[in-house]
């Protein structure tokens, strides 16, 4: 898939035509997606936004701990007041056949109570990255969501952007060769007082919040899962903000085919995203890499020069994600990256935390 921006300009007047209009889905004799967003907080701002520009998905439903805001954004996407719950009364959206699915974009401690919680609810479940903060955790939220017969999805967004589907299909094309090497990172300073620095509500620092793209983008670049793993942590800031997590996390990795990567985050430093990945025949570069917009991708590789700016303005991801999990609860498909796909990041980033003598 790659989206132009005059295409991105097509689809988006469609897809707002769409939010109006029935939907491609409901002329077909089916109905959209209904989401109810769990925490109403930034992420979730830019998924309801998002999932605005399909034809297939609409907000149905918000779980908040604040009214005043539940009720300020019920306004906007015209969610009634009787799919408006809190943290206490969210199981009652069983009775509610207005809600298809969740969405959750909660603090990383809270993704497994409330993904096993809708799922008991007879909910399919898009969870926000991390999945959780433990492997048995993420083994619980599939276990809960296959009996229940509903689907989860992890939100790995960059999975579904068009310059990493670029990035992707020029490896797997042997346009790189060999991959011998990978770098990647990611961070940015985060301030203190947010709950990011707790590890109750955070399970871990920066590794999980950030550094998961990188982990992530390694895998899905390469085609292969790391056989080792090993990490370190540090403070350099001793300024009261990591007490409970670390602020900056390094590790590398070996891949089976013997392909390398290093890899590191922070909570301490303006750290723009970015991966770079070495291959026999050349190189090729995103930066920045995990924004939600504006990515840059460049090559050089087998005779050829690659400069692609191109890209698709925020909320795309979003609405490309929404999009597919929808499509997939419509057509009854596994999601591209369903609980599995977040279970073996969450196994990974256990195993660099061990190998730094940190137990999750
Ligand atoms: P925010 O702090 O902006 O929002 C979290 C929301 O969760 C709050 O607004 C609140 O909503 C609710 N909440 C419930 N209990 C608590 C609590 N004890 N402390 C704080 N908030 C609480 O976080 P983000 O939106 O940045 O992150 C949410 C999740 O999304 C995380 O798992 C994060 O990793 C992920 N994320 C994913 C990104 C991506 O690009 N895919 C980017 C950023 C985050 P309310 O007031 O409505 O109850």
């Amino acid at each position: 898939m790659n989206v132009t921006r005059r295409e991105f300009g097509r689809l988006t007047a469609l897809g707002v035509a769409a939010h109006w209009a029935p939907s491609l889905n409901a002329q077909a004799g089916t109905k959209k997606i209904g989401y109810a967003v769990i925490g109403l907080g930034r992420i979730a701002d830019h998924f309801m936004r998002g999932s605005l520009l399909t034809s297939n998905s609409a907000i149905t439903g918000l779980v908040s701990g604040h009214r005043d805001k539940a009720d300020r954004i019920a306004a906007q996407y015209k969610v009634p007041q009787n799919s408006i719950y809190n943290y206490e009364n969210f199981d009652e959206i069983a009775r509610n056949p207005a809600i298809d699915a969740v969405y959750v974009a909660l603090p990383n401690s809270m993704h497994a109570e409330y993904t096993i919680r809708a799922a008991k609810a007879g909910k399919h479940v898009l969870c926000e990255k991390p999945m959780c903060v433990s492997v048995a955790e993420a083994e619980s939220m599939i276990a809960a969501c296959k009996a229940a017969n509903v689907k989860l999805m992890i939100a790995y967004r960059c999975q579904y952007e068009p310059i990493h589907l670029k990035a992707i299909k020029l490896i797997r094309d042997g346009q790189l060769g060999k991959i011998e090497a990978i770098e990647s990172a990611y961070g940015f300073n985060e301030v203190a007082g947010e709950w990011r620095l707790d590890k109750k509500l955070a399970g871990g620092g920066p590794l999980f919040d950030v550094g998961i793209y990188c982990l992530n983008a390694c895998r899905y670049l390469t085609g292969e899962e790391p056989t080792d793993l090993h990490g370190y942590t540090s403070v350099v800031d001793h300024d009261g903000r990591f007490t409970t997590v670390e602020e900056n996390v390094a590790w590398n990795m070996k891949f089976p085919s013997g392909a390398v990567a290093s890899c590191s985050t922070t909570y301490g430093a303006p750290m723009d995203g970015f991966f770079r990945v070495f291959g026999s025949k050349g190189t090729l570069e995103c930066d920045p890499a995990f924004n939600y917009d504006h990515l840059h991708l460049r090559g050089r590789f087998s005779g050829t020069r690659l400069d692609d700016n191109e890209t698709t303005p925020d909320p795309y991801q979003f609405q490309a994600e929404a999009d597919h999990f929808s499509n997939c609860i419509i057509n009854n498909q596994q999601p591209k990256t369903p609980g599995e796909e977040g279970l073996r990041d969450m196994t990974y980033i256990t195993k660099i935390y061990a190998s730094a003598g940190i137990k999750i």
